[in-house]
């Protein structure tokens, strides 16, 4: 099974990834995960990332796209991937089709993650990760079990983001509006595109996903 997760930035597209990967053993992949592991390791890449990272804007097309095509070529993508953050421009998703359609794989279901402005922007403000694991955390919505410890590998050790403050997010929504959100007809066109009420909570939104691929593997199935 092959996803997109859409959304806005902090709409949960990467909680929910992590929780999709584990019930359906397919992999996440996140291209923010991908751009700061590169700035962390100082690449070519990375170099040229960091800062548009940093000011909220989109990483240039040419660089997203050879990285996404090398990363579904790997053999852990075989049983199915979870695209969080790729496709974010028109021109993005008409590559990931010719992508796909040559390696004779084809997209199950792009699932829209609605989440309105003002909660985006307290979602973001809030976020932290494990430096070890990559578990996310919220503040106030999803703090760890035992306070400073991860629940998943129980480190102490957690990072925010750089681009995660009040001044950049503005810069990341008008983004989202401008550049990403015209890829939805895209996917409307192709009878792919689900939304789901991602103001709900963390487990009623995974709730929602589920259902929305239960149905479409019962469809395929009758
Ligand atoms: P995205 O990958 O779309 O940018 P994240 O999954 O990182 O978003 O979520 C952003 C922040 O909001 C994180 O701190 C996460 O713990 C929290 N969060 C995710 N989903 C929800 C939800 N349904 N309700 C409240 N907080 C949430
Ligand atoms: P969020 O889900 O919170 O918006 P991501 O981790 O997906 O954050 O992305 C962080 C940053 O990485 C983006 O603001 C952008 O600069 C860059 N980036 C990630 N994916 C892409 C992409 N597909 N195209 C262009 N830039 C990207
Ligand atoms: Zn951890």
């Amino acid at each position: 099974m092959n996803l997109i997760l859409l959304g806005p930035p902090g709409a949960g597209k990467g909680t929910q990834a992590k929780r999709l990967e584990a019930r359906f053993g397919i992999v996440q992949i996140s291209t923010g995960d991908m751009l700061r592991a590169e700035v962390a390791v100082g690449s070519e890449v990375g170099l040229l990332a960091r800062a548009v990272m940093e000011a909220g804007q989109l990483v240039s097309d040419d660089i997203l796209i050879r990285m996404l095509g090398n990363r579904i070529a790997r053999p852990d993508c075989v049983p199915g991937f979870i695209l969080d953050g790729f496709p974010r421009t028109v021109p993005q998703a008409v590559a990931l089709d010719r992508l796909l359609a040559e390696r004779g794989l084809r997209l199950d279901a792009v699932i829209e993650m609605r989440v309105d402005a003002p909660a985006l922007v307290e979602r973001i403000a809030g976020r932290f990760t494990c430096a070890k694991c990559g578990a996310g955390y919220h503040d106030t919505f999803k703090r760890p079990k035992v306070e400073g410890v991860c629940d998943i590998c129980g480190s102490r050790d957690f990072v925010r983001r750089a681009d995660d403050n009040r001044e950049t997010v503005q810069a990341r929504l008008d983004a989202y509006a401008r550049q990403t959100a015209p890829i939805l007809p895209h996917y409307a066109a192709q009878g792919l595109l689900h939304q789901v009420d991602g103001m709900a909570d963390i487990d009623a939104v995974t709730a929602e996903i589920v259902a929305v691929l239960d149905g479409l593997a019962a469809t395929r199935a009758a």
